[in-house]
């Protein structure tokens, strides 16, 4: 272990969110333990801020409950064993399954914890491929996959996704998201009450959309109210005004734009009035809306997981690109923008153009389509409970709790225990990893280091930082990486070492050499220069070397290096966010696709529900500035408090229904029900409920224990797995119909 003195102060990012705010960590090394958290003031893009949730760090590292050796389960008990037997058991039951059934029967679920562990960012393609299954799922498909597959085929690429510069806008429209309790999402953006003050004291003006007065909505300038479910009627009517009122102007994008003559005519049918009993919106508001927007010199219109996790999911994604590039906002000053994170792809190097990733193979039961090599998890629980010879028989979860998280949690609770192999890689015995039959508990966020590989590339302003680990890990202790790379190298006949010196060697090739961005250095010198370094900083190193910001493994270049980033104990500033069009399109065309044929197939889908009744009750979600995973519901710092886990009713639905204030609701859907305590606010829409997600911990088996004081209830015991947004399969979390009564 390293030596180290007494006191100590670290520079680092928070990971528990995508806000990653720079923080400051004071650690009483005599004791072991962190002495205080703080926000870090020269960090770039937090100048720090940090939220109530920081205080989850210390609680990690001090939780009883985290589980720190590898547990078995045996005649029916958890039993701890050791590190060893652990990896072997799980490579040689997968092997088995593998060889005996085929690899499609065995899938694998990651969730949202993997995106912000760099290392293990980089380790998973590994192990999915030496699993070489292609039942994959993930938490993307309950959150952003609608943008992602927009992105494409708008961008040409999943992760392309436009940021609002909201440090420079004068016009912040906001749909679907609650950016004051998530401190952005898809938009890296710490101290989001600070932004926006700065926003109103410069004279911009914020406007949400939402079927619920968020805490964003509170400080808005104005809130219209929507029903769930309907931003894609609502954006296409914006785009209706726009051309009706001859509004259109996409700038110095003129020649970088396609699809304009399709678009309009495919926006005729939605006009304000057309939209309104739907939507909910008044048509008269919503023409003034859209004239403020387009006469604002700088506006950014953003959408996130209320637009994603509907039923036009893919179509509401594609139309705030699509409003964003008619009001000439796209790829401006003050609109939105594309970060360029320093991880790359590097200078010159020319962007790769493909069939979109959309469809190749499909699920087994429902015939739901793939997205860039994974299926929607609403599929899950059919593909392991519907017989037939490839039927899903074992399962590998990382770092996720589908039971809670993913539609009809009931059913893939059951489903689960039908399994004949279950593992799980994950710190806490929770209700998805009580089906296990091995667990693997990798180290806490602050024993590890860490670079915001996903999240850079979503930040307001462009920057780069390292993370060093605050604590040495026990001895006995494996960090994720280690873990995927242990057992990909056992089920591929060979060690982990030599699957890394495998993947590192891929990444160099690609990296170097003639025709690529660092052509002066050939793949042997550059290995040599990263030669010793762990698998995820070599890796890291060479992204960096050969990322646009790099020193192309020339020392006498200002450059950055991993080790240049590493001496930066405050990151590295990289400055506001820049022009990057048309230089990093990749659509076939090399064009801004406003009318690409997968979304304008499904618009006749979206007419259609204009003809719906709308009268019905319908819940939504709704997030907690102290919560985002479910394991935070197991720190004390972070659970305490008035119980959040309440239906919200509006005043008069609660009247009609006989509910009242603290009494209980029982919540019906076509797939469960629940009980949940009552809560009146006029801060819904009539015909809407709200409950929060990530609860439900009274199930036997899981040890939660602090979480297991105040249960809350699950609400994906409501979300239904046949309710997806069919062209994208992400599940429908918002908008789900519902009846009430008093219970
Ligand atoms: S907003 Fe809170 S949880 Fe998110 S990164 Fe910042 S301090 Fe951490």
């Amino acid at each position: 272990m390293t030596q180290r003195a007494t006191a100590e102060t670290i520079h680092r990012t928070c990971p528990l969110c995508e806000a990653h705010c720079g923080i400051t960590v004071h650690v009483d090394r005599d004791a072991n333990r962190v002495a205080a958290l703080k926000g870090d003031p020269a960090d770039a893009v937090s100048g720090g801020y940090v939220c109530p949730k920081v205080v989850g760090l210390r609680g990690l590292e001090e939780d009883p409950d985290r589980l720190v050796k590898p547990l078995l389960r045996r005649d029916g008990e958890f039993v701890e064993i050791e590190w060893e037997e652990a990896l072997e058991l799980a490579a040689s039951k997968l092997s088995e399954i593998r060889d005996t059934h085929g690899a499609n029967a065995i899938a694998t679920y990651l969730g949202n914890p993997n995106a912000h562990d760099y290392a293990a960012g980089l380790t998973l393609p590994l192990f999915q491929r030496a699993l070489g299954t292609r039942w994959r799922f993930s938490a993307t498909s309950v959150d952003q996959l609608p943008k992602m597959v927009s992105s494409c085929v708008v961008f040409g690429a999943p992760f392309a996704v436009p940021v609002p510069d909201i440090d420079h806008t004068d016009f912040f429209l906001v749909l679907g998201a609650n950016p004051l309790a998530s401190n952005g999402s898809l938009m890296t953006a710490p101290d989001m009450r600070g932004r926006l003050r700065r926003l109103r004291e410069r004279g911009g003006r914020l406007v949400v959309v939402d079927p619920r007065r968020s805490e964003t909505a509170e400080v808005a300038d104005q809130h219209l109210f929507i029903r769930p479910g309907a931003d894609a009627l609502f954006l296409f009517a914006f785009v209706h005004v726009l051309f009706e009122e001859g509004l259109v102007d996409v700038g110095a994008l003129a020649d970088s734009v396609r699809g304009l003559d399709e678009l309009e005519a495919l926006a005729k049918p939605f006009s304000p009035e057309a939209v309104a009993a739907a939507t909910g919106v008044e048509p008269g508001t919503l023409r003034e809306l859209v004239r403020s927007f387009a006469a604002a010199e700088r506006g950014a219109c953003y959408g996130r997981i209320g637009t994603c996790t509907q039923e036009f999911g893919a179509l509401s994604s594609w139309l705030v690109d699509v409003v964003n590039t008619l009001t000439g906002n796209l790829d401006a000053e003050g609109g939105v923008r594309f970060p360029r994170p320093a991880h790359g792809p590097g200078r010159d190097e020319p962007r790769r153009k493909g069939r979109v990733p959309y469809a190749r193979w499909r699920s087994r039961v429902r015939g739901l389509p793939e997205f860039a090599g994974e299926l929607p998890v609403a599929a899950l629980a059919e593909e392991i409970d519907t017989p037939g010879d490839e039927r899903i028989r074992a399962l590998v979860t990382v770092a996720g709790n589908p039971v809670l998280s993913t539609p009809n949690g009931e059913r893939l609770d059951r489903a689960l225990e039908s399994l004949d192999f279950v593992v799980c890689v994950d710190i806490y015995l929770n209700e998805t990893t009580r089906h296990a039959d091995l667990i693997l508990p990798t180290t806490p966020p602050l024993q590890r280091a860490n670079y915001d590989l996903a999240f850079h590339g979503f930040s307001v302003r462009d920057h780069a930082k390292w993370s060093p680990a605050v604590f040495d890990p026990p001895p006995e202790a494996r960090h994720l990486w280690q873990v995927l790379l242990e057992i990909a190298g056992r089920i591929n006949g060979t060690t982990a070492e030599a699957a890394a010196a495998l993947a590192l060697r891929n990444v160099i090739e690609s990296s170097v050499g003639p025709g690529s961005t660092c052509p002066g250095i050939d793949a042997d010198a550059a290995a040599e220069r990263v030669a010793g370094l762990p698998y995820p900083e070599a890796v890291l190193d060479v992204m960096l070397r050969a990322g646009p910001y790099g020193d192309h493994f020339d020392d006498d270049d200002p450059g950055l290096s991993l080790g240049k980033l590493q001496a930066a104990t405050h990151g590295v500033d990289l400055g506001p966010l820049k022009p990057r069009l048309p230089e990093m399109l990749a659509t076939e065309s090399g064009a801004v696709e406003l009318a690409p044929s997968l979304l304008v197939e499904d618009v006749p889908r979206l007419l259609a529900a204009l003809e719906r009744d709308a009268s019905g009750m319908v819940l939504i979600g709704r997030r907690h500035l102290r919560s985002n995973n479910s394991w935070m519901h197991n720190l004390p710092a972070l659970a305490k408090g008035p119980e959040r886990c309440t239906l919200m009713v509006h005043p008069g639905d609660a009247e009609r229904l006989g509910l009242s204030e603290s009494g209980q609701a029982k919540v019906r859907s076509r797939v469960g029900s629940v009980v949940a305590p009552v809560e009146i606010t006029d801060a819904l829409m009539p015909g809407v409920v709200s409950l929060p997600h990530g609860h439900g911990h009274s199930l036997e088996g899981a040890r939660l224990s602090v979480a297991a004081q105040r249960p809350g209830v699950n609400s994906n015991l409501l979300t239904d797995e046949l309710g997806i947004d069919a062209l994208s399969g992400n599940a429908i979390l918002n908008g789900i119909p519902v009846e009430i009564s008093p219970a």
